[in-house]
């Protein structure tokens, strides 16, 4: 039996998927051996992560202005690319400190001596709200944002504007494709696969063409956008086998009804847990209810030993993760794309059972 995961990343997975992968796991479509196993250079491989490319650009509704690769080193890493690629000596990096997240982002500009400026923070009260307003710097490089704070729980509801001619760049690890965009706002967009759509290993990172323009020269090659885009997202040995598990998990978003469903579905299942923080003073909800997160719901319930009691008999009940980030405590329940509806109806029944057991 499957158990309900709301982990927080990795995280769960469709299991259509699953079994997809699993029955091609020994022998991929008759190539007589598993895409773990296939040299990064074979045909067959060249199919699967072009195709995982293609797929990824056909959801956000982007053309061949934009460019999408797979990269390793997690989000984190692009923290540190995107200042060294996109920030000139002359320019300031902007970013919206929205917590944790945000916070390592223009951190990582700071340490390698880049002029940075948080052009708006919502630190002043715990990052419990996303900032409506910003002042950007004189020179601006680029604007930086995260588009959902997966420890807080705060989420971007709007696309931020931002003056024509300062690029919009955004982490979108723990929301992407899990809501219809305007993806064209942006000049720039990553995360870490393994929230929304598939395991950990890869990094997504979508690009504009024209942003390409504003690059800094000399650049280590590893760390050089422009090499990973002519190199075809292969420079070196890319993650081959999570890259083929996205490519899979995009299929199911695409036959599934896309990014419009997929947002219709997670409305819904955020709405479960939502109502019940509503309607109780027993759970208490973390975050402004205009900016609640839709993938991960942070609460508290009355006292710490509660919380403990709450997510161990969750556990006995087969649902895991629903501890809260070891930086905040709390509970949170995340319920990314592939969540099915059962697993938050569940839980749902469960918080309304422990509360009367417990109130
Ligand atoms: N950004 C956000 C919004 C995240 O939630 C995380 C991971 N939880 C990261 C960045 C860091 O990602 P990675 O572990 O892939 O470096």
């Amino acid at each position: 039996m499957r158990i309900h995961n709301f982990n927080a990343g990795p995280a769960v997975l469709p299991e259509e998927v699953l079994l997809e992968v699993q029955q091609n796991l020994l022998d991929y479509k008759g190539s007589g051996l598993s895409v773990m196993e296939m040299s990064h250079r074979s045909a067959e491989y060249d199919k699967i992560i072009t195709e995982a490319r293609a797929a990824l650009l056909r959801l956000m509704g982007l053309g061949d202005d934009y460019v999408a690769l797979y990269l390793q080193g997690g989000a984190s890493t692009q923290f540190l690319m995107v200042p060294v690629n996109f920030c000139p000596e002359d320019k300031v990096a902007n970013y919206i400190n929205t917590g944790t997240w945000a916070t390592n982002a223009w951190k990582e500009a700071k340490k390698i001596g880049k002029k940075y400026h948080v052009a708006a923070s919502s630190e002043d009260k715990d990052y419990t709200y996303i900032p409506k307003t910003w002042q950007l710097s004189d020179n601006p490089a680029y604007l930086h944002i995260t588009t959902n704070n997966t420890i807080r729980g705060t989420e971007w509801q709007k696309d931020p504007e931002v003056p024509a001619g300062v690029p919009l760049i955004a982490d979108m690890s723990s929301n992407f494709l899990s809501r219809q965009l305007d993806f064209k706002k942006y000049d720039m967009i990553y995360g870490g696969a393994q929230k929304n759509i598939g395991p950990a290993g890869a990094t997504f990172v979508v690009i504009k063409k024209s942003l390409m323009e504003q690059q800094n020269a000399n650049l280590p090659t590893m760390l050089d956008y422009k090499i990973q885009i002519e190199k075809d997202s292969m420079f070196n040995t890319p993650p081959s086998f999570s890259i083929y598990v996205i490519g899979e998990v995009l299929k199911w978003i695409e036959k599934n009804g896309g990014l419009k469903a997929r947002e219709a579905y997670n409305i819904e299942k955020a709405k479960l847990i939502y109502d019940i923080l509503d309607s109780s003073d027993f759970y208490r909800g973390t975050v402004v209810p205009e900016d609640r997160s839709r993938m991960n719901v942070t609460f508290r319930l009355p006292s710490e030993d509660l919380e403990k009691k709450f997510i161990s008999e969750a556990k006995a009940k087969s649902m895991i993760g629903l501890k809260g980030h070891r930086s905040v405590g709390g509970c949170r329940a995340s319920l990314y794309n592939s969540l099915p509806m059962q697993s938050a109806e569940t839980l749902a029944q469960f918080m309304i059972d422990f509360e009367k057991a417990n109130k």
